[in-house]
Order: C-alpha cells, then structure tokens, then sequence
C-alpha cells in the first residue's frame, strides 16, 4: 500500500507546478505542509509576519515567472496575508497562498481561528477555492498555478482544511497531473499593427512608455531592438525601469514630466494609465495625445483615455510585430528633431539641479548626497528595492537600473512595508544562482519599521542582503533630538509630537546586530561610502546602514502637484 497525505499532496502538487519557493508562518494545522513542501525539494522560508511572506512570495512570482507560495495558518495568520495578496493582486504578479483552515467536521461550530476564508480572498485575488476531497488537490493546485499566471498575473488562494492536512488516501487514487505549460502567447490582429505604425510615423512628439508588464513579460530583448530601430525616446515607470537600462541614450527618464506633457502619440507598452501614470489626463498629459496601448488584459483596454489602437497581445510579441512592419521602408524618427532637442534640454538641466543638491557637502546629509553616494558605490548588475515616500521618489531618480525586473518598490498600489520581504525573495533566489546578485534594500525610516523584525530572518538564513536606513525621523518629515526632547518637557508627547514624527537617531543599526549582522550608523559621507563597500564585499551575512540625514530634507521643486487629475 502506498498512501499519500494531504501534506504531501500538496507539496508534491505545488513542486509538479514549479513552484519553487514557499514563504510563510508555520503553526497548527500546515506545520506538515512545510515539512512536506521542504521533502519534496521546495525551498521553505519561515518569516516573522505573514504579510511579509505574502509580499515576499509575490516578488518570487514577478522575478521568476512562476508564483512563489505563501503558506499561512487559519483565521488571523490569512487576514494578515490578505495585505500581501492585495498588493501582488494590484502589482499583477503571479502569487499562490496556501491557507490552513477548520476542520470539515468543525465548520460554523466555533472552531479555533474559524473564519470563511475561501470568501475573504475571493476580494483579492482571481481564484479562491478549496479542494473538496484529497483526491481533488492535484487538480486545484493546478488550476489555481495556471491562473495565476495566465492572462493578467494576480493572487490565488487554497484552503486546507486542517484534518485533510494529515489525511491519507491511496496514492494510485489520485490523478497525477502534468506541469501547466507556460502561457500561450497571442499576438496582435495585422490591421491593428498597420494602423500603429501609421500613428507612430505621423507623430511629431513620440514617446514609448515602458511598464512593469514588459518587465513581467521578459519583453527586453525586443524592446531594445524596437527602441534601437525606430529611435525612439522611451519613458520607463518605476518598475519598468531596467528592461532597457536607464543610461540608454534613447532614455528621458530625467525629462519625465516634459516628456509627457508634451508627447502626441504614446506607445504604452505593459503600463496602466492609472494615478502613477497621472490618469493620461491633462493637467500632465497633452488633452489631444493618441494612445497605442498593448496590453494582454483587453478590460484594460481604454482606462481613462480612449485608446488610439489597441494592440492586445503579449508585449515582446507585438513589439516585434510592430518593428518588422515599420522598418518595412526602413522609417526611423529622425535624432535631430526640436523634440529630441527639447527632451536633451531638459535632461542636462533637470540634471545639473540634482547634482548640485548631490554636492551641497552640509551635513546632516540631505537625499540627495545620500543618493549619489550610494549610485557610484553600487555594481550595476544589483536588485534595487526600495520603499518610503522621499526614498522611494528620490532614489528612483538617482539609483540607476541596468537589468530588468532589478527594481522591486511599493508598486501600484503603494504599498509601505514590501521593502524587507521582496529583498528576502530576492535573496533567496540569487543565491542558487552561479553568480548571484547583491540585493540592496533602500528603505524610509518609517516604511523599515512595517516589516523590521524580517531583519532575524534575514540573519537566521545568512541572506546578505545590504538594507540602507534612509533617517529623517519620520514619515515624510520629522524633528531633531533636541526638539524632541524640548517637547517632551512639555507634555505628554501623544498630544504634542507631530504625528508624522518616529524616534529621533532611532538607532535601526542595533536591530541588525541584534541577530548576528552588520550594523553600521552613519552620518557622514565618507562614512556613508565605507560602510556600503564594507557591506558589498560581505557576502556572508546581511548589513544595515543606518544614514542619518535633515529631518527636513525634501524633494526639489516640483513642477505639479501628486496625485493630479482634472475631472473627466
Ligand atoms: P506600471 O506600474 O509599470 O505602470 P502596471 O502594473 O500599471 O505597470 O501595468 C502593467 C500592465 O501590463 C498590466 O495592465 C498587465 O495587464 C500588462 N501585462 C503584464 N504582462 C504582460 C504581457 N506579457 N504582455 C502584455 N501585457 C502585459
Ligand atoms: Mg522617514
């Protein structure tokens, strides 16, 4: 007799659908689900909260292509993964949680962390079920894989119930199922593409914008021969960052704002017109522009701005429909336009204000010193993830990517708290790499305290993850120590402190040396460069760079406000 548990099934089912990675909090009843998923050769990372584990299995999904599962308890272990769920959901990257629950013969009685969790997901994700019988794991674990990454990428959950966990059926009872293979890929109709190109030829102001779905869609090698061929100026969002490198000479990133504002025809390639993209709407948009949108999610199609020609397809598919047919008569957008004059105006001077800044040599540090600092230090080939409000907007500016899917950051739906878990994903999977990659997490003071304690698992593991404290005591902005304490006298700090403040010169550092790592405070610019060569030349356990800087050190001027958007 050959008998199987439910434990294993699902351990087997998940290694079947190559599913690599799990991420989660253990407790009863998955205790075994981990001990099976590490038995059947899945990596397991036990993590401090499930939040954590969730954001950390979603990043596996976005830089693999298959999701990384996030393992969790019933009731409040799965409420707190919800977080996870939503942001991977939000961000369309590919993610699988596996949640314990009641057992069967204890439903709606009472039942310990009882909670109708299949319902609870259902929010926040594409698929949300629970295998009836033993029999029927293989094929749940299989579809829920599969639409996890078929059509737009998001989260899925399973439920166990808790006495399936340790169940037994006979294995010749259950129907093996294969790998699903990766998605199929479509293309866009001919007549579409002609149309494009035609659009595209016609502009006099061209941008490309590329998105996190290039990245996502491994479109980069035909991204960079489109860009090359037709030259034209590209636009990468925050995660679209890398899949060309930022230091291409087609890039505008340092125009941005000019370059949207002032662009007649917009190829939007694997990005959503959504707030960080300002809606497509004037006040940052050009009211007339012409939208070519390529996206695989045909709901997508016309969000906020009716679409010029909508290609809908697979990325790096359309891209190479859309080359062969413009270089037909063999078309390239002139170098010497007013417009690539008027963008390279714009990149020198935009340039020259944050090298200044960069310069300044006052100390405290502001960002900007930090961030320049930190750029000449970095090899090239680093995953940069980064989250926080000034930290995240700055660095993105001044932190250069070279590679794609190198940038992991609060995403689409801005999420404070992701920074530790994807960098502990990221680790994770650089280190069964040949050369493996430094992970640099470049976190706000606040957005570090979400996940902190991430820092023991980072240790326990020996993950040599570099996390630089950006520290401006607070959120957005905070106070100096001795105003703090002036305030203190005063009063009850619960009716005084500015409610953006957190402790002055906390010192994160200690966090780190806590567990075994390296802790490094750092108020200076030489400090600064010793203690991040110190921490890149350490592979064997992770560092923290506690960067004291202003607490009123802010963005240069902006030229329009966040957030913007006219009414429709
Ligand atoms: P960004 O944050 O970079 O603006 P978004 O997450 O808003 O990017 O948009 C990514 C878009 O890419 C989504 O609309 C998604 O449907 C789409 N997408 C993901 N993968 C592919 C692919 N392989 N081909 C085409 N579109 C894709
Ligand atoms: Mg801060």
């Amino acid at each position: 007799m050959d008998e199987v548990t439910g434990a294993q099934l699902i351990a087997e089912s998940l290694k079947t659908q190559k599913v690599e990675y799990m991420f989660g909090i253990v407790g009863v009843p998955v205790i075994e689900v981990a001990m099976a998923a590490q038995a059947a050769g899945i990596k397991y990372v036990g993590m401090r909260n499930e939040q954590a584990a969730c954001y950390a299995a979603s990043a596996v999904g976005y830089i693999t292509g298959r999701p990384g599962a996030c393992l969790v308890v019933s009731g409040p272990g799965l409420i707190h993964a919800l977080g996870g769920m939503a942001n991977a959901n939000t961000n369309c990257w590919p993610v699988i949680v596996i949640g314990g629950s009641s057992d069967r013969n204890q439903e709606t009685a009472g039942a310990f962390q009882e909670f109708p969790q299949v319902e609870a997901c259902r929010l926040y994700s594409k698929f949300s079920a629970r295998p009836s019988s033993l029999e029927a794991i293989p094929s749940v674990i299989e579809k829920a894989v599969r639409t996890s990454i078929y059509g737009r990428p998001g989260a899925v959950y399973v439920d166990i119930a808790g006495d399936m966990v340790n169940a037994k059926v006979e294995r010749n009872e259950v129907r093996e199922l294969s790998c699903c293979p990766p998605p199929p890929v479509s293309l866009a109709a001919s007549a579409a593409v002609e149309r494009a190109v035609s659009v595209l030829k016609a502009a006099k102001t061209p941008l490309v914008i590329i998105g996190k779905g290039a990245a996502y869609g491994r479109a980069e090698a035909a991204m960079r021969e489109f860009v090359e061929g037709t030259g034209l100026p590209f636009l990468p969002t925050p995660m679209g960052k890398g899949v060309l490198p930022d230091d291409h000479p087609n890039c505008v990133a340092a125009a941005r704002s000019r370059a949207l504002l002032q662009a007649d025809v917009v190829l939007l390639l694997g990005a959503r017109l959504n707030w960080m993209l300002h809606f497509g709407l004037p006040p940052r948009f050009n009211p007339h522009v012409k939208i070519i949108q390529v996206d695989l999610c045909a709901e997508e199609m016309g969000n906020n701005v009716k679409a010029g020609v909508a290609l809908l397809g697979d990325i790096g598919a359309i891209v190479t429909q859309l080359l062969t047919c413009v270089c037909k008569d063999g078309w390239k957008y002139p170098s010497n336009t007013e417009w690539w004059g008027t963008l390279r105006e714009k990149i020198a001077a935009n340039a020259k204000i944050s090298k200044a800044l960069a310069l300044k040599g006052t100390l405290p540090m502001n960002y900007y010193t930090v961030f320049h600092h930190i750029s000449q230090l970095l090899p090239h080939d680093c995953i940069i993830v980064s989250e926080g409000a000034n930290t995240m907007d700055i660095g993105r500016t001044m932190l250069n990517n070279y590679i794609p899917r190198h940038r992991l950051d609060a995403g689409t739906f801005g999420t404070m708290g992701v920074g530790l878990g994807f960098a502990i994903a990221a680790a994770a999977v650089e280190r069964t790499k040949i050369k493996p990659q430094r992970v640099v997490c470049v976190e706000g003071d606040s957005a570090f305290g979400f996940s902190g304690m991430e820092v023991e698992t980072m240790c326990r593991y020996n993950l040599p993850v570099i996390i630089i404290v950006v520290n401006n005591n607070g959120i957005y902005s905070g106070v100096d120590p001795d105003t703090w304490k002036e305030m203190a006298k005063m009063g009850d700090l619960t009716s005084i402190a500015p409610p953006v403040s957190l402790l002055p010169e906390a010192r994160y550092d200690e966090v780190m040396t806590a567990f075994g790592g390296r802790g490094f405070l750092v108020r200076t610019t030489e400090e600064l460069r010793d203690a991040l060569q110190l921490s890149l030349d350490d592979w064997e356990r992770p560092s923290l760079l506690n960067v004291l800087i202003d607490p009123s050190s802010d963005r240069k001027q902006q030229e329009f406000p966040w957030l913007t958007r006219s009414s429709l």
